[in-house]
């Protein structure tokens, strides 16, 4: 058995809301290798981002662990961090959260390349705008004159000019035109063959990770309730609350039994 990339192990989060404790994340465990994309999938306040941030270490855990490369990340000091880091990225639904409004995009791009101290930064810049179907020129641009698949665009180009093995996705195409959606996702997937990436793709939308996942992991109320196969998950749910989710947004198809694509919303 080779490590896995990413291993998290019973990791909770309760957070004190007006004096009362919420349970966002209870006793969560999944891994995930190399080159694969694992997508969280529940509704809106299951804990899917909650979970997110938790691996990424922007938000302490109150309990459970989270190995990276069978390292675990419990008690890393800001080196260890800023050496993870590099290897571990984000892409959020709104790119406008990562891009400083005031900035050029070129000095967004470059800002991560100056953290870790990488050099020829402005080559940098320009083939990573080429890769995510931009082009070099871009950089001197505002991130306000670009519409929102293109944001996302420069999003992930932040997010990858780092070669990170792994990005958390947190609902990246939710804020996107169906349309649009689908070129994101077609170019995330043409990213991963190139680089070898694998993502933690966070959605609410059953479609979206039936496109692009590999294997599913199913979030209720905190709970990872049930995990497997991307295509065993969406014919062969094991858990009510799969299937409550799949019924809900996937209306079986009249002659085939198969499901037919709606659009999500939630
Ligand atoms: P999802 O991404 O699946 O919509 P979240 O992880 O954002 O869910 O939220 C899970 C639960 O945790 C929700 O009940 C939410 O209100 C709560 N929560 C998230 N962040 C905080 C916070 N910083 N403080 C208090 N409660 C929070
Ligand atoms: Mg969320």
């Amino acid at each position: 058995m080779t490590t896995p990339l990413l291993t998290v192990n019973q990791l909770s989060k309760t957070f004190q809301r007006r004096g009362h404790p919420v349970c966002a994340v209870n006793n969560v465990s999944f891994s995930l290798n190399a080159g694969e994309t694992w997508a969280l999938v529940g509704e809106s306040g299951s804990g899917k981002s909650t979970t997110g941030r938790l691996v990424l270490g922007l938000t302490p855990a109150t309990g459970g662990d989270v190995q990276f490369e069978g390292r675990s990340l419990n008690g890393l000091n800001a080196a260890g961090w800023r050496s993870v880091r590099r290897d571990m990225q984000m892409i959020f639904q709104d790119p406008l959260s990562s891009l400083d409004p005031k900035r050029r995009v070129g000095y967004s791009l470059e800002e991560p390349l100056m953290i870790h101290g990488i050099d020829s930064r402005k080559k940098r810049v320009a083939d990573i705008l080429e890769q995510v179907g931009l082009r070099p020129q871009d950089a001197s641009r505002y991130p306000h004159e670009f519409s929102g698949g293109q944001r996302q665009r420069i999003g992930i180009a932040r997010a990858l000019i780092l070669k990170p093995k792994l990005i958390i996705c947190d609902e990246p195409v939710s804020a996107l035109d169906v349309s649009i959606q689908s070129q994101i996702l077609n170019l995330l997937m043409a990213l991963q063959r190139e680089y070898g990436l694998a993502y933690l793709f966070i959605s609410h939308d059953l479609n979206v990770v039936r496109h692009i996942a590999d294997r599913v992991g199913v979030m209720h109320r905190g709970q990872l309730v049930e995990q497997g196969e991307t295509e065993r998950i969406f014919t062969q749910p094991g858990h009510d609350y799969t299937r409550y989710l799949l019924n809900a947004i996937l209306p079986a198809h009249p002659a085939s039994g198969a499901p037919v694509r709606a659009v999500a919303n939630g």
